[in-house]
C-alpha cells in the first residue's frame, strides 16, 4: 500500500492564504500591516534567489516588505548599524539577514544584535530558550521545525505519546523540532530521541519511530527497512545528486533527492513527505507567519 503524501506545496497555500486574510483584517480594524525587512550583503546568486522568493511571498500576504541590498564590503561596524536602525523602525516586525555574510563579518554578532522581539528567523539565543522553555514563553519557533511541526498536525498524525526519531542535531533543524516534539502541548507530547554521527546503531532506534524525522543531508540514508510500518517519515534532506534540463524552462536544474529512499519508503510508511516539494516550501511560509506574529505581540493581539 501507498503511504499518503504529505505536500508542503498544498499547505503552503492554505497556510498563506490564512495569513492573508489574517493581514487584511489587522489592517481594517489597526491601520497596520506585518513589515519584514530582508537584508542581503554581496550577490550571491543563490542567497538572491532566496530573498527573492521571501520578498514576492511577504508582496503577495500584503506585507510591507524592504529589501535592503549592501555592497560586498560593507564593514561589519555599518551592519551594524543598519540594524539597530531597523530595530528601532515601527514599520518593521522582522529582520531577516540573509546568510552567508562575507568572512569579514562575524555572521554570530549580526545575528546576535538583531532585536529579539524581531527576530523571526528565531535564531538569537534569546528565542532559542525561549524555544526549550515552551508555551506561552515561545515567540518565534524557527522556520523549517516550525514547518515540519504543522505539516504533522494538518496531516492529522497522533504525537501525543508517539515516539519521534530526529536524525541530526544542528541548531537550525534537529535539536529544535526534537525540543519542539518534546513539549506539552498541540502537535508535540512525544517522546523523542535524536541520533547522530556519533550514535551506535541509527537503524535499531529509526525502526522504533512512530514519526521519523531525517534532517542529515545525506542522499538515500534512511533504508527501507528501517521504516516501522505505518510510521509518519518526515524528509527534510535536499540533497543535489545531479542535474537535468527542465521540460517547462529548457533550463539546466538541479535533480533533488531527500534523505529517505522515497520511492521504497512509500510503500512502507504511513504517510510521507516528498523531495522536493514536502517540507522545503514550508520554511518562507512560517516566516510569513513569524512575522504576522510579530505584529500582533506588538499589538497586543495573541
Ligand atoms: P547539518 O549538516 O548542519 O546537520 C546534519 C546533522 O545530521 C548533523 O547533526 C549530523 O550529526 C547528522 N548526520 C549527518 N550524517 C549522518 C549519518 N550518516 N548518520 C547519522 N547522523 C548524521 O544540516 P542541516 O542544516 O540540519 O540540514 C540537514 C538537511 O536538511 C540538509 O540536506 C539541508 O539541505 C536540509 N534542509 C532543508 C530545509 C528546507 O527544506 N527548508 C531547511 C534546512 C535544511
Amino acid at each position: 500500500m501507498s503511504a499518503k503524501l504529505i505536500l508542503g506545496t498544498e499547505i503552503r497555500e492554505e497556510i498563506l492564504e490564512e495569513i492573508t486574510a489574517e493581514v487584511s483584517q489587522i489592517k481594517a480594524k489597526y491601520g497596520k500591516v506585518p513589515g519584514l525587512v530582508t537584508i542581503l550583503v554581496g550577490e550571491n546568486p543563490a542567497s538572491i534567489s532566496y530573498v527573492t522568493l521571501k520578498i514576492q511571498t511577504a508582496h503577495r500576504v500584503g506585507f510591507h516588505e524592504v529589501q535592503d541590498s549592501q555592497p560586498i564590503d560593507i564593514s561589519e561596524e555599518d551592519l551594524l548599524a543598519l540594524i539597530a536602525k531597523y530595530n528601532k523602525d515601527d514599520s518593521i516586525n522582522g529582520i531577516l539577514v540573509q546568510l552567508p555574510l562575507p568572512k569579514h563579518i562575524d555572521e554570530k554578532k549580526v545575528l546576535n544584535a538583531i532585536d529579539p522581539d524581531k527576530d523571526v528567523d528565531g535564531f538569537h539565543p534569546v528565542n532559542v530558550g525561549r524555544l526549550m522553555i515552551g508555551g506561552d514563553e515561545v515567540k518565534f519557533p524557527p522556520c523549517t521545525p516550525a514547518g515540519i511541526q504543522e505539516m504533522i498536525i494538518r496531516a492529522g498524525v497522533k504525537t501525543s505519546g508517539a515516539e519521534v526519531v530526529v536524525v541530526g542535531r544542528s541548531n537550525i533543524v534537529g535539536k529544535p523540532i526534537a525540543n519542539m516534539m518534546l513539549q506539552k502541548g498541540k502537535g508535540a507530547n512525544a517522546t523523542v530521541t535524536i541520533v547522530h554521527t556519533g550514535t551506535k546503531d541509527l537503524a535499531f532506534h529509526c525502526k522504533r519511530a512512530d514519526i521519523l524525522i531525517v534532517a542529515a543531508g545525506v542522499p538515500d540514508l534512511v533504508k527501507p527497512e528501517w521504516i516501522k510500518p505505518g510510521a509518519c517519515v518526515i524528509d527534510v534532506g535536499v540533497n543535489r545528486v545531479g542535474e537535468k534540463i527542465s521540460e517547462k524552462t529548457g533550463k539546466k536544474i538541479a535533480i533533488l533527492k531527500g534523505d529517505v529512499d522515497f520511492e521504497a519508503a512509500k510503500e512502507i510508511a504511513g504517510s510521507i513527505t516528498p523531495v522536493p516539494g514536502g517540507v522545503g516550501p514550508m520554511t518562507i511560509t512560517m516566516l510569513m507567519l513569524n512575522t504576522l506574529k510579530s505584529l500582533k505581540f506588538k499589538l497586543g493581539i495573541n
